[in-house]
């Protein structure tokens, strides 16, 4: 990921507010590992932990810093369900038992989380207070209220929301309803996903910073892979490498679309943000064209956008987030939003993750699709048991082979422009 936009840093606030630090050396000389991990996000280092528990040697390899990927630049929503598809439609894809085992992992994996977070006293400043999700329309609202009762009658703490609770929880806005997720939360990713490197480092992992690994290839019964000053050997490698995946197995990048989206923040809110998210919740909403809000430890309220061309981005972003932040919370009407960064999430086309294994020992998982801190917490089991060779009925996932993206090359630089397509849609729907 060197020297790609946008930018080796994980986000300045987010750096800012970490009180959980995490530096560790490059890679040098030769070393050795059961099971090499490359990418130092949520995905790798919650699989490196995982592996560890399993009685494992591993080594992370991160090109950057621990968490300079979409981990430390997200909007930090604990959010423990898919985009697109509710349990019903997991079930109608995978069948009765893999479904089961999927929804049962994905349905745990905020537990999982703030598990974590408990656990290893990761200071991410971590509030759990639920997630809500605002339906921009009345249809959206009725299929709303259809997803709380899917996940309802699997246990989880979910309820449907008719527009006046919808306005009290989010404080604002003109929404026709929504539903909430009690297990839900926030947390400053960052800092989690340090925190992560830590509890693998204390677990006995070792973790390598601004080690990309450049090559990757059979030698004897092992795999290489060599990093600029030095060279790891392991019997299994796990790509973690998400939407900054290049070359490492050729044909994985072809599978997803990296799609750069940002986030914007204001400064403390004050008086001012008293009745925004009046109980600290999480929200995102039902747009194509995503809105959504949090508040962070020092009251800032921390949300974002995408544009479809990407020219002069800082200034037309700012002024079209501003624009819906007056909408929705007249009162922070003319609020400067001083905090600017990017970060690129892994889609599918069909939205799901995928999970992939050759017979000579490589594994990943991508696509996490734009929700993805309790999502890629849990796949590190799913990775883990990949990793283990259990039997691919017994996976939480089906193991795929790669499916290209239809006309890649020219998607990836095209993507953005169905944001253009989603915005109308999202005005038509009733
Ligand atoms: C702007 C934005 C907002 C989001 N908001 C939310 C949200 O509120 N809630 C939510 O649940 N999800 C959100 N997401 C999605 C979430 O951030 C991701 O699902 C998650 O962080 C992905 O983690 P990961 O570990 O799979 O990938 P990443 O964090 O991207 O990590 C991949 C790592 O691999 C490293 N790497 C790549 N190639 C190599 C190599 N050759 N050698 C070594 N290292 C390599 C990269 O440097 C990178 O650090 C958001 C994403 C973005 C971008």
């Amino acid at each position: 990921m060197s020297g790609s936009w946008p930018g080796d840093e994980p986000s300045a606030l987010y750096r800012q507010l970490s009180r959980e630090g995490f530096t560790a050396a490059p890679l040098t000389g030769g070393a050795r590992a059961d099971v090499a991990v490359v990418g130092g996000g949520i995905s790798g280092l919650s699989a490196a932990l995982h592996l560890r528990w399993a009685g494992l040697s591993v080594a992370v390899l991160e090109a950057a810093a621990i968490g300079a990927g979409a981990s430390g630049r997200n909007n930090g929503q604990v959010i423990p369900t898919l985009t697109r598809h509710d349990p019903l439609a997991v079930r109608a894809i995978f069948g009765e038992a893999r479904s089961e085992r999927f929804l049962r992992m994905l349905q745990s994996s905020a537990d999982l989380l703030f598990s974590l977070v408990e656990e290893y006293g990761i200071d991410c400043d971590a509030v759990r207070n639920g997630w809500f999700q605002a339906a921009h329309s009345p249809g959206r609202a009725r299929a709303a209220a259809a997803r709380a009762a899917q996940w309802k009658a699997r246990g989880a703490p979910a309820e449907a929301l008719d527009a006046a609770a919808l306005r009290a929880h989010l404080g604002g806005g003109d929404y026709a309803g929504g539903w909430r997720h009690g297990g839900g939360g926030h947390i400053n990713p960052l800092a989690y996903t340090r925190g992560l490197a830590r509890a693998a480092v204390e677990e006995g992992a070792a973790v390598h910073e601004h080690s990309p690994a450049l090559s990757l290839r059979r030698e004897g019964n092992d795999w290489l892979i060599r990093c600029p000053r030095g060279e790891l050997r392991a019997r299994k490698v796990v790509l973690a490498t998400a939407a900054h995946t290049g070359a490492l197995w050729p044909g994985l990048a072809r599978t997803i679309v990296p799609v750069t989206s940002y986030q914007l923040a204001t400064d403390p809110l004050g008086e001012d943000g008293e009745g925004v998210l009046p109980w600290n919740e999480a929200c995102s909403d039902t747009r194509n064209d995503l809105r959504y809000f949090r508040r962070d430890r020092e009251g800032r309220l921390v949300t974002g956008g995408a544009l479809a061309v990407q020219v002069d981005v800082r200034r037309r972003l700012t002024r079209l987030v501003a624009g819906r932040l007056a909408e929705t919370f007249p009162a922070l009407a003319g609020r400067a939003l001083p905090w600017f960064w990017g970060g690129r999430i892994a889609m599918t086309t069909d939205r799901l993750p995928r999970l992939h294994r050759s017979p000579d020992g490589l594994v990943a998982w991508i696509g996490c699709n734009g929700r993805g801190l309790a999502l890629c917490t849990g796949m590190g089991a799913v990775v883990r048991d990949a990793v283990l060779d259990r039997p691919e009925a017994e996976l939480a996932l089906p193991v795929t082979p790669f499916r290209p993206v239809p006309f890649h090359p020219l998607v990836r630089r095209t993507a953005r422009l169905a944001l253009l397509h989603y915005r109308r849609r999202d005005r038509r729907e009733i």
